[in-house]
């Protein structure tokens, strides 16, 4: 039995004070359908949980003006409901709506999605006192142990984005359509605030991949912010899993259109699933820029983003999935402008 400390923070200063007493022993705690998660595996062992969700103001949704801004402590459940974000950018909606179950969206916040842990069953197998199969090396529970997922069972691994210390997908859907959007997340800390590009929040594995996020021990997110555009409608999130509800994705892709009649003036494209971050797809985007979407030109942009896939032994089949779920995302973004 290990002791556990846990507080209640009423406000964000309050939390990143809290925190900095603790030193590296404290983790935040939102809606905990992952850190407790984790905490039962034996993977995080905080000796102090400071409980953020009850802060004043940090589970508003704003939907005025150019910008939507999402609080990090408002709940998936109510972002997916929220009129503008249904109506307005199905691709924010669905993302969030394919994810998990209800129940589980109505305690988890869409500030505590963005920062959940890998799914790679080499991550959470091994480590705790619940786990089953014995210890399993995983760099990035374990810095330097190696990387069980190379050579061992990789059909759920990334082609993307990999490296020779991790292969472990990214496992949360609205990071990537927040990546599609060219989100930015805002965090307090210590020394003030800051606002980071959702493109530079997640972090390749490299050779250090433990180290997941741009964020530093202590800092808050406070909450996640979306410029508006008319690409927003025409948008979807398209997500092919095992079973068809609460499963995480195998490949997915978010896609945002702005077409001027049957061509396309701008794509914005990111890919779940099948990578080690949430993933731009850039070269497929460029594709289709300029012009009349077609599904053969759908499937060419498709392709193109895999052009640097690294499979393994049993995920190359993530290649052709992934590409077709590009070009069925674009095709049914596309339709959206009846
Ligand atoms: C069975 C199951 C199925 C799931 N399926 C899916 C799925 O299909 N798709 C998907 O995307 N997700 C899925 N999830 C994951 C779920 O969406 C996440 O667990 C949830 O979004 C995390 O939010 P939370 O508020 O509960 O975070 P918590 O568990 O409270 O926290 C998660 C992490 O974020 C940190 N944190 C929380 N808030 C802040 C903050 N404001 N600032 C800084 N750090 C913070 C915590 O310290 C912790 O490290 C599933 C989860 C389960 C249990």
């Amino acid at each position: 039995m290990r002791d556990l400390n846990y507080t209640v923070a009423e406000t964000a200063d309050a939390a990143i004070a809290q925190f900095a007493e603790a030193g590296g022993t404290a983790r935040y705690i939102a809606g905990g359908t992952n850190i407790y998660d984790l905490m039962k595996l034996g993977i995080e062992r905080p000796a102090r949980l400071i409980d953020v969700s009850r802060i004043e103001g940090l589970n508003a949704i704003e939907t005025e003006g150019d910008v939507l801004r999402f609080g990090a402590n408002a709940l998936m459940a109510d972002v997916a409901e929220t009129d503008v974000v249904r109506d307005q950018y199905p691709v924010l909606a669905e993302s969030l709506l394919k994810a998990a179950s209800h129940q589980l969206r109505n305690m988890a916040t869409v500030g505590g999605n963005l920062l959940q842990r890998t799914r790679c069953m080499y991550f959470r197998n091994g480590a705790g006192s619940l786990s089953t199969v014995g210890v399993y090396p995983c760099n990035k529970r374990e810095p330097g142990s190696g990387c069980s997922a190379i050579g061992g069972l990789d059909r759920t691994q990334a082609v993307l984005g990999t490296s020779d210390a991790c292969t472990a997908v990214a496992p949360g859907d609205w990071p990537v359509a927040l990546t599609a959007l060219d989100a930015a997340i805002e965090i307090a800390g210590p020394d003030g605030t800051r606002t980071v590009p959702i493109a530079d929040f997640y972090r390749l594995p490299g050779d250090a991949p433990h180290r997941e996020f741009n964020i530093n021990p202590g800092e808050l997110v406070t909450a996640i912010t979306v410029r508006k555009t008319p690409a927003g409608r025409l948008s979807t999130y398209h997500k092919i899993r095992d079973r068809e509800s609460y499963a995480f994705a195998l490949a997915s892709a978010a896609v945002a259109l702005d077409m001027e009649g049957d061509a396309v003036r701008d794509a914005r494209i990111a890919l779940g699933g099948v990578a080690t971050t949430p993933w731009r797809a850039g070269a497929a985007e460029n594709i289709v820029a300029g012009r009349q979407l077609t599904p053969e030109l759908a499937l060419e942009a498709g392709q193109a983003a895999f052009t640097d896939a690294r499979p393994g032994a049993q995920n190359a089949f993530k290649i052709e999935l992934g590409a077709r779920v590009i070009a069925d995302a674009l095709m049914i973004a596309a339709q959206r402008r009846a």
